[in-house]
């Protein structure tokens, strides 16, 4: 059994990524190209957004609820992990200033 990570070429109502499992890689994604298989590629595909395979590794269905748990695909995505890394650094930032700035005026506040 193996795990593949399909990314789509653009977000489908801000999700990116389909995870699935399947013994026979090539038969499977034969299945999802013809629109079957799976209800999200179906309706991704009827929206004419395309997809890539971008990751296939070893497990089942423990590994393939791993990573839906994830909640976001993106982080062991190889065409989206920067990006999201990207962003959530510039989260972390802006959380980090905001804080410093709130700090800043309670000081004063206290000082005066
Ligand atoms: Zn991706």
């Amino acid at each position: 059994m193996m795990v593949y990570l399909i990314c789509f070429d653009q977000p489908y109502k801000r999700v990116r990524h389909y995870t699935g499992m399947t013994d026979d890689l090539a038969a499977r994604m034969k299945e999802h190209r013809r629109g079957r298989g799976a209800r999200l590629l179906e309706v991704v595909s009827g929206a004419g957004i395309g997809w890539q395979l971008v990751a296939v590794w070893k497990g089942g269905r423990r590994e393939e609820r791993a990573c839906k748990n994830l909640k976001n695909a993106g982080l062991i995505c190889p065409r989206c992990r920067a990006e999201v890394l990207r962003r959530r650094a510039e989260t972390a930032r802006a959380r980090y200033h905001r804080r410093a700035r709130a700090l800043a005026t309670e000081e004063r506040r206290e000082a005066a």
